[in-house]
C-alpha cells in the first residue's frame, strides 16, 4: 500500500507546507506514486537566488525511504562530477538521473528520522542546488563535498575506522554486510579475535549502517577495486558502463 493511503495526515501536512513554504511546487498524485514538481526556489541567507525545475518523488514506503530529486531542466550535465546518479541501486535509494545529495551511509545525518519534507528541501535539496551554483560559477565549489559514488564511500569508512588501506576498508564492510562475530578473525589483520580487537567500531557501525546496504558499498568498492584505481577521484559506481552493470542483487 502507497505511504500516503496509509497516512493521509501525513500527506496532507506536506500539501500544506508546500503551500506555505515552496509554492511554487506542487504534488500530484496518480495510480503509481507520489511526486512533487515545479520551479525549485534556492536560497542563501533568506534570499532566492536562482531557480531549478525539479521533480521529486516519494517511494511507496516514505518517510522511511529518501524521497528522490530529479533536476528535470536540462540544465545539470549528467556526469558524475556533478553528483547526479548514473545507475540504479536500489540500497541506495538512487536511481539513474536523480540527484546525489548525500552518500547513503549518512542518510540518517542528513534524512534522520523525524525530517520534514519542507526541512529536507531546506536542508539537504537547498545545498545540493547551491553546489551546483558555485560549480556553474567558478567550475568548482568552496565547500567540499564527499566525491560521488566509491571515493565518497571510501572517505566515510575512512573516517569510521581510521585507515585508508582500501583491503582493509573492504574486509571491514563485508564484516557488516556479513554480520560479523566478536570471535571472527580482526578485520585489521592483527590476527586476533575482533572481540580482543577492533570489534567496537564494527558494533558502532551496525548501528548506522544496515546490511543491505554494506552489501551495496561492498559491491560498490569490489568494482572499484577491479578497476584498479585508475581513477582516483571521483570514480564512483557511476562511471561504470551503466546499461550493462546492474545494481548489486539484494538478498532478502
Ligand atoms: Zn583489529
Amino acid at each position: 500500500m502507497q505511504w500516503h493511503k496509509k497516512n493521509p495526515k501525513l500527506l496532507k501536512i506536506i500539501v500544506e507546507s508546500l503551500r506555505e513554504h515552496y509554492p511554487d511546487l506542487w504534488l500530484d498524485i496518480d495510480k503509481q506514486s507520489v511526486r512533487v514538481r515545479g520551479s525549485f526556489p534556492v536560497t542563501a541567507n533568506n534570499k532566492i537566488i536562482d531557480r531549478f525545475k525539479v521533480l521529486i518523488e516519494f517511494r511507496s514506503n516514505y518517510p522511511k525511504s529518501l524521497p528522490r530529486v530529479f533536476e528535470v531542466g536540462g540544465r545539470i550535465p549528467h556526469l558524475r562530477d556533478r553528483h547526479i546518479n548514473e545507475i540504479d541501486v536500489p540500497a541506495y535509494c538512487t536511481k539513474k538521473g536523480s540527484v546525489c545529495l548525500f552518500i547513503a551511509e549518512e542518510a540518517s545525518k542528513y534524512h534522520p528520522e523525524g525530517i520534514s519534507f519542507v526541512d529536507f528541501l531546506k536542508g539537504p535539496v537547498n545545498d545540493f542546488f547551491l553546489w551546483q551554483i558555485e560549480y556553474e560559477l567558478t567550475g568548482k565549489a568552496s565547500v567540499k563535498g564527499r566525491d560521488h559514488g566509491a571515493g565518497g564511500t571510501i572517505e566515510y569508512y575512512k573516517e569510521r575506522i581510521g585507515t585508508d588501506d582500501l583491503d582493509q576498508i573492504i574486509r571491514f564492510v563485508d564484516y557488516i554486510a556479513r554480520d560479523a562475530k566478536g570471535h571472527w578473525p580482526c578485520y585489521c589483520g592483527s590476527g586476533q579475535r575482533m572481540k580482543c580487537c577492533h570489534y567496537t567500531k564494527i558494533l558502532n557501525c551496525k548501528k548506522e549502517v544496515s546490511r543491505n546496504l554494506a552489501k551495496a558499498s561492498r559491491w560498490s568498492l569490489l568494482e572499484y577495486q577491479k578497476s584498479g584505481n585508475l581513477i582516483k577521484r571521483s570514480f564512483g559506481i557511476g562511471s561504470l558502463p551503466g546499461d550493462v552493470i546492474k545494481g548489486p542483487i539484494l538478498e532478502k
